[in-house]
């Protein structure tokens, strides 16, 4: 059984001049284990359907099936990292990564607990009383890493995580992800990367999933079959590049 699959989601929002088309006919399955990236141009619906497959609002068409149950309500399998970081700045770093714990209803001591546990490993020890003003931006995403980790999520959903950091940020805490993902001591087994950024797909996913713009259409499937860690200079590394941006390129 698949982990995630999409049956034909459409998903259309009102709008002044009728309705606007954001996905549609949306059809893919996640296998278990896998490392997904979803690939398009802003505003081709990729942060929509992050929200459908969490569960936050349903699809207008179509089914999201979560290993083979009709999700209908928040799934709380997934965990959300967001390009923004979305951290609370009158909240300890602590206090933010207990947040998802405390909406799960997970007791104070136990959340206090896991909150030490995943903030030592996004390699924040000693911060757990700072502030987010006090962070830099590849800390604050530490934290919204951490907060994820936190409530020991099946799949974990991210919506374009580095893309607001500096290329060097970028580098390491893709590496980490790796890391994190690879590490049986871990609960993550499954990621869906959303990114506009053609080479982080490349370089982090089994599969990349090449969306259009206008409305978000499923444009191609690929399998990468390049060995890790992947380097960019690589022909191969290149050429499924070139690829990717050939295939949006046609279509804007
Ligand atoms: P992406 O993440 O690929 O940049 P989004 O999913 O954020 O794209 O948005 C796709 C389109 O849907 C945009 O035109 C956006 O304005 C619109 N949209 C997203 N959410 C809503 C909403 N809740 N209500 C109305 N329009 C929305
Ligand atoms: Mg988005």
């Amino acid at each position: 059984m698949a982990l995630l699959e999409l049956r034909s989601v459409s998903k259309s929002f009102p709008h002044a001049a009728g309705t606007l088309r954001v996905l549609e006919n949306f059809s893919f399955s996640v296998e278990e284990g896998e490392f997904v990236a979803v690939v398009g141009p802003s505003g081709c619906g990729k942060s929509t359907m992050l929200r459908i497959i969490n569960g936050l609002m349903p699809p207008t068409a179509g089914q999201v099936l979560y290993r083979g149950r009709q999700i209908d309500a928040i799934n709380l399998e997934c965990a959300m990292v967001f390009q923004s970081f979305a951290l609370m700045p009158w909240l300890t770093v602590k206090a933010n990564v207990e947040l998802g714990l405390e909406a799960r209803g997970v007791a104070p001591a136990e959340r206090e607990k896991r909150a030490g546990v995943y903030i030592d490993k996004v390699g924040l020890d000693g911060f757990e009383e700072a502030y987010p003003r006090e962070l830099s931006g590849g800390m604050k995403q530490r934290v919204g890493l951490a907060r994820a980790l936190a409530v020991e999520p099946r799949l974990l959903l991210m919506d374009e995580p580095f893309s607001a950091l500096d290329a060097l940020t970028a580098i390491t805490l893709r590496e980490e992800l790796l890391d994190i993902w690879r590490s049986a001591d871990l609960p993550v087994h499954n990621i869906i990367i959303v990114t506009h950024i053609i080479e982080e797909a490349v370089e982090l996913a089994d599969r990349i999933l090449v969306v259009s713009s206008g409305p978000g259409r499923i444009l191609a499937d690929l399998k990468v079959d390049l060995p890790r860690p992947r380097d960019r200079r690589k022909e191969a590394f290149n050429a499924l590049t070139d690829q990717v941006f050939s295939l949006i390129e046609e279509r804007a």
